[in-house]
């Protein structure tokens, strides 16, 4: 797949560049590219215990991202995935340790382990007070003696980074980071592997499945299952973070993996809360990208006992903007719908005829939803289908209800109905249609007045006129030959809808956007219903005289 890299050998500088020139002097870096890759905090005077965290590339925004006020001193970064050299970390020590001693923060991984342990020998050998703690949260396999570390060292670098902004010393520091480390717990879960630039994708996964327990590098996971839902998937995860923690009042950091979208992560969290651990958990650091496997279609769950002081700890401010603030979680707050947003329905009445009429019309419009979708494809989102044969069905569903033996009444009722249950354009356009042909035919006007009616409400709301390439070059000669029979019109309407398919530009709509190659030879999927509408009543004329008048 294609990246928005230059290259490769490039990635990592680049976009520790952007970083920095995007964060309002806040960012600096060491002048030791492109090998020694340190991203420090310019309000820095070396007063307090320097906190140096960092690994390989690939997980933005960990660590660079969290480097500043009341978290990272430096981050020390390598290529994506691969541990930054031992002289990188030992220089992004030296740049940042004062009097005051230097905690490193490390993921538990073999090359960060010896990268960052050795360094911190070397710095020692300079006279400098530097501890190390190894961040080894992840539950996925159970009885692992070397667990590995992920977005639980997140919990680190916050809790660390509050206590050294406030001072405390580097034994506090290192004490608190070490309780953090036993008390936390994550696991995390993909519906994909992620590309390494310049490698091509790893595709082991079937499609509809997961994997659980997986680490932040592409690692395999440690179990492959089906997927069936977000509930299920949290179920299972739920499952396995009881086991690994304690039970008590806890905090969740909800991590997005790279590629989840944040509509998904929403649903996630809403699982997780909902979900057996949830009445433990008091407060939420996320939903969002912090501890990311490049583009993994993923997410990991983080919890840590929650105290007081560890709330205050987690709540205190910093300065890094990828810093998800810890909130309260709350129950959904529901407000009273306001008045006088349903209208008064008209007392329904029967009539066989215009029920059967109005079913076959709507028959006509699901039937034809893959296809009208297809040209919606070709000039909008692909959806015109499913909204007319949505509010198809729903019309439908309503016909019992509806004020059938009262054909002014009827028309307002079937505009109201589509205005209560459609989104997107064409079903908001028909909404209005209806209701403007309604209130014509309620001021006495004749039928073919009242269809005019509509079509000019629809006209002067939607800013589109014939030859726009809209639903209005079929709808409109229709409306116009109707006097001379429903196969008139519906002649007129199949000419009007084939002729959008010769018009380059639209005038109205999504199609507007669309260049001329790609809408010629394409009808207009709105036209296209209407046409498809008519040549049906056309074909069914027993059905329709009785509507004519
Ligand atoms: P969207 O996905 O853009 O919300 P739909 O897919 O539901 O819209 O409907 C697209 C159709 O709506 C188009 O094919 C066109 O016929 C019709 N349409 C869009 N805008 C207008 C407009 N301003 N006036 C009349 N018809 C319109
Ligand atoms: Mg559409």
């Amino acid at each position: 797949m294609t990246q928005f890299i230059n290259t490769k050998e490039t990635l990592v500088t680049d976009a520790i560049d952007g970083l920095i020139r995007a964060s309002g002097g806040a960012l600096a870096r060491l002048d030791g590219y492109p090998h020694i890759r340190v991203v420090l905090r310019t309000d820095w005077d070396r007063s307090r215990v320097a906190l140096v965290s960092g690994g390989g590339s690939g997980h933005e925004p960990a660590h660079a991202g969290f480097v500043g006020q009341g978290m990272l001193t430096a981050a020390v970064c390598g290529d994506v995935f691969a541990s930054p050299s031992v002289e990188a970390v030992l220089a992004g020590i030296l740049a940042v340790t004062g009097p005051a001693g230097c905690l490193l923060i490390v993921k538990n991984y073999t090359g960060d382990r010896l990268n960052f342990g050795l360094a911190a020998e070397r710095a020692r050998a300079f006279g400098l007070n530097v501890e190390m703690v190894v961040v080894d949260d992840d539950v996925a396999l159970p009885h692992l003696p070397q667990p590995r570390g992920i977005a639980g060292t997140l919990f680190v670098h916050k809790i660390a980074g509050a206590i050294a902004e406030e001072g405390g010393t580097l034994d506090a520091v290192a004490a608190a980071a070490r309780e953090v480390i036993g008390g936390a717990v994550s696991i995390g879960m993909s519906l994909g592997t992620c590309t390494v630039p310049g490698s091509p994708k790893s595709e082991r996964f079937a499609a509809g499945e997961v994997e659980l327990g997986l680490g932040i590098h592409g690692e395999s996971g440690a179990e492959r299952m089906p997927f069936s839902s977000a509930r299920a998937a949290i179920e299972t995860m739920v499952a396995r973070l009881s086991t690994a923690g304690p039970a008590g009042p806890k905090v969740a950091l909800i991590n997005n993996l790279g590629a989840t979208t944040p509509l998904e992560m929403s649903v996630l969290a809403a699982e997780l809360l909902a979900s057996d651990l949830g009445a433990d958990i008091r407060c939420v650091i996320g939903p969002a990208p912090l501890m990311t496997s490049l583009d993994m279609h993923g997410f990991s769950v983080s919890l840590l006992p929650l105290s007081a002081e560890t709330e205050a700890h987690l709540r205190a401010p910093v300065a890094p903007h990828a810093w998800a603030p810890l909130v309260d979680v709350v129950p959904v707050s529901v407000v009273a719908m306001p008045d006088g947003l349903t209208p008064l329905r008209p007392k329904p009445s029967a009539d066989a005829v215009t029920g059967a009429f109005l079913a076959r019309c709507c028959d006509v419009l699901i039937s034809v939803e893959d296809q009208l979708n297809a040209l919606d494809a070709q000039s909008g989102d692909g959806d015109t289908g499913s909204t007319l044969a949505g509010a198809a069905r729903a019309l439908k569903a309503a016909i019992p209800d509806l004020p059938l033996a009262d054909l002014t009444q009827l028309y307002r009722a079937i505009g109201n109905e589509l205005s209560q249950t459609m989104g997107g354009s064409s079903g908001v356009l028909l909404a209005i249609y209806f209701s403007a042909v309604g209130d014509a035919a309620a001021s006495g006007h004749g039928m073919t007045r009242a269809f005019e009616a509509g079509l000019a409400r629809v006209m002067e709301v939607g800013g589109a006129t014939p030859g726009d390439r809209t639903m209005i070059d079929a709808l409109a000669p229709a409306l116009a030959a109707l006097g001379d029979g429903v196969a008139a019109a519906a002649k007129a309407a199949r000419a009007g809808a084939d002729a959008t398919a010769t018009m380059g530009k639209a005038g109205a709509g999504r199609a507007s956007y669309i260049s001329a190659e790609r809408l010629i030879g394409h009808n207009d999927p709105g036209a296209e219903a209407v046409a498809r509408l008519f040549e049906h009543l056309a074909e069914n004329p027993a059905e329709t005289r009785e509507q004519a008048g």
